[in-house]
């Protein structure tokens, strides 16, 4: 099957939209969603709609978890706590119902879905090759896709060797047919790995192969929504340079 993959839309409806056009210009046969749905962003409800609407599956995130409540606030930063109090604020109890029903993960399909990591679904930033060695070691799927750390990379480990990771940017490709894996899409809304562009993936579980995307979309717009809800203007700011 080929699976458009998405994580941390942090309520940017202009980045998501732009991804879902991406994305029913693809080949993709279906959305999955990696979590972090809300928090940052300006527009927590569109993205919930647009996530509903075109998501097979979607994980929970952290801040997702955090403005459902099941998740003690203080243990977020200054910026992600004030943003998780406002959406708690402005969401309709349509999308408090959705958010409080996902799980941070997914172990059901070919490969295993977590929002942050194997070990830690919700908190841990796999950003070490040594943290991606400990998550490679409890997996129970030979390939799993992450989130929550925003940057687009990949760790991988062949039989008999140590793990091994990078950065990807846009269009590049993974052979992923043999070997362990950890795959990060990177963030639509929020990316942290210095291009602004909206980050997704293309996977294929027949050919076994993994596609790096980047998409462009209205920067501006969103940084403007994020000044209008009287967010932390930081929020706003850091979307032009990816960071
Ligand atoms: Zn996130």
């Amino acid at each position: 099957m080929r699976i458009a993959i998405v994580s941390d839309i942090h309520g940017n409806r202009q980045a998501f939209e732009a991804v879902l056009d991406a994305v029913a210009g693809s080949d993709s046969e279906e959305l999955w969603c990696l979590g972090d749905l809300v928090g940052y962003g300006a527009e927590p409800d569109a993205c919930v709609e647009l996530a509903r609407r075109h998501a097979a599956i979607c994980l929970a995130g952290n801040h997702d978890l955090g403005v459902c409540g099941s998740l003690p606030l203080e243990e977020f930063s200054r910026g992600a706590n004030l943003a998780a109090k406002w959406t708690q604020g402005v969401i309709t109890p349509e999308t408090l119902a959705y958010l409080k029903q996902l799980e941070p993960v997914n172990t059901d399909e070919p490969v295993g879905l977590y929002h942050a990591s194997p070990r830690d679904p919700i908190w841990e930033y796999v950003l070490s090759p040594l943290q991606a060695e400990l998550c490679l070691d409890v997996q129970s799927h030979r390939v799993c896709l992450i989130g929550h750390s925003h940057v687009a990379l990949y760790f991988c480990r062949a039989v008999g060797s140590s793990a091994t990771g990078e950065t990807r940017g846009a269009d590049e490709e993974l052979a992923i047919d043999s070997g362990e894996w950890l795959i990060n899409p990177g963030s639509v809304g929020q990316p942290r790995d210095g291009d602004p562009r909206a980050a997704w993936l293309e996977l294929d579980t027949d050919r076994w192969t993994a596609v790096y995307r980047r998409t462009e979309y209205d920067i501006a717009a969103a940084a403007a929504a994020i000044r209008a809800a009287r967010l932390p203007d930081s929020l706003a700011e850091r979307l032009a340079f990816g960071q």
